[in-house]
């Protein structure tokens, strides 16, 4: 049995890792000619990580990540904390694996050398995926302007702007959420006193928020910054923005997001949109996941995540090999629930990072701060729902 990968990301590469697991073979197509992701860090958190253990990837993941002692939610311009959620060992002992921070190149390269270990030859640099046909036997995708590639199933790994998406459910209609993100990752020695304490911390205010946090063993910090504006409507990953436009949108914020502008050498500025759930994920022999089924806004940090759980739950459920479309409406079944309630609470999230007028403020950080003090557990149980999930078990037949 083989499956055709679309997208060599990051849930297209770790779902050849899945089907490899489960004896098929695997063909990924990736569009760029070379496989790189964007300088920016990525949090992966137990709930994945249950994934990468299956596939024996986890030591190698500790040691090219950080492990962070907390989350922490501070005030954006005083820096008064708000909230802290251990992680580390508490991680280890309440959702049984840890929770990571790593330079997304760094997390595609495990990947990568993980899969051509398994099969040097299956994965193709500079195919672009421009259609798919199928038939009860096969299917056919037709890639870099006339190659053809034949499988069992097509995958739809290939991210926001699927073209396999595309065909199968026509042109999508995002909307643009009025937020736009910027992001940097700096070498810590350039900080000085202000670099990012080891933990991944959300900093809140009126109409932003910044995400700060470490890569690389702590030789790199990390910086997201969430903005409300209106002028900015690429939604491309890679559009360089100004350190200037950046500082002004966070003036007056706490050193540790400030300085770290202020040291970057490269700021990305994109537009954040937001989709509805689909009506379907699959056709036939063709299924998506990761970001082509269920894109989401990045302020729970779970779209890799939810990709990597797709990634099992897609493999498990078809590893039998027999009848493939009921394999595949069971892979949506399972998780189609909860990528939606993920993507539902990430759209929450920032309405509560970015409240606008003090009694707002005081009504949401009031008792944050104040279960913060009398009763941190309920920090923790909050993520349970998130982080206890196993897609190993929830996937068994
Ligand atoms: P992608 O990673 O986008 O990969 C798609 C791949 O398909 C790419 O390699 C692309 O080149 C390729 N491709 C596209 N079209 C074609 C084609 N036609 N033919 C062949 N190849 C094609 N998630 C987390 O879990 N934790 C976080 O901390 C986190 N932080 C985030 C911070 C920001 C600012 C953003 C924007 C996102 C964040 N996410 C986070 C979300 C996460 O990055 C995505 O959900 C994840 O990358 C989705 O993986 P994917 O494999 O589905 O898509």
């Amino acid at each position: 049995m083989k499956a055709i990968i679309a997208g060599g990301g990051i849930g297209g590469l770790t779902a050849a890792l899945c089907f490899l697991h489960f004896g098929w073979d695997v063909e990924v197509l990736e569009q760029a000619p070379e496989l790189e992701d964007i300088g920016a860090g990525i949090q992966i958190s137990p709930n994945a990580m249950k994934v990468f253990e299956k596939l024996g990837l986890v030591e190698a993941l500790l040691k090219a990540g950080f492990q962070p002692e907390a989350i922490e939610i501070r005030m954006g311009q005083s820096g008064m904390h708000l909230m802290r959620i251990p992680l580390g060992d508490t991680a280890l002992k309440r959702w049984h694996m840890p929770y990571i921070h790593i330079h997304r190149a760094d997390l595609i390269a495990v990947l990568r050398k993980a899969l051509l270990i398994q099969k040097r030859s299956c994965l193709s640099l500079g195919a672009h995926v421009d259609r798919y046909d199928q038939d009860d036997r096969q299917v056919c995708v037709t890639h870099s302007g006339g190659a053809e590639a034949y499988g069992d199933v097509l995958i739809g790994a290939d991210g926001i702007h699927s073209i396999v998406r595309k065909q199968m459910l026509g042109p999508d209609k995002p909307v643009f959420t009025g937020n736009v993100a910027w992001r940097s990752v700096v070498p810590v020695k350039r900080l000085g006193h202000d670099v990012p304490d080891p933990v991944a911390c959300a900093w809140v205010g009126r109409g932003k928020h910044a995400v700060t946090y470490l890569l690389r063993g702590g030789k790199l910090a990390n910086l997201v910054g969430v903005i409300e504006r209106e002028d900015w409507v690429s939604e491309s990953w890679t559009e360089p923005g100004t350190r200037e436009e950046a500082l002004r949108d966070f003036a007056g914020w706490h050193p540790k997001v400030t300085r770290m502008i202020e040291e970057s050498e490269n700021l990305f500025c994109w537009a954040l949109y937001d989709r509805k759930p689909l009506s379907g994920w699959v056709e036939g022999r063709v299924a998506l996941m990761g970001d082509a089924a269920h894109p989401m806004l990045p302020f729970m940090a779970q779209g890799a995540a939810m990709a990597i759980e797709d990634a099992w739950a897609l493999a498990a459920k078809l590893a039998h090999g027999k009848d493939i479309t009921a394999a595949l409406a069971s892979y949506r079944a399972l998780r189609f629930d909860r990528a939606t309630s993920v993507q539902a609470g990430s759209r929450q999230n920032a309405k509560t990072f970015h409240q606008h007028t003090p009694i707002g403020r005081l009504k949401t950080y009031g008792p944050m701060w104040l279960a913060g003090k009398i009763a941190p557990s309920i920090g923790l149980a909050r993520q349970d729902k998130i982080y206890s999930y196993n897609i190993i078990k929830a996937a068994k037949i």
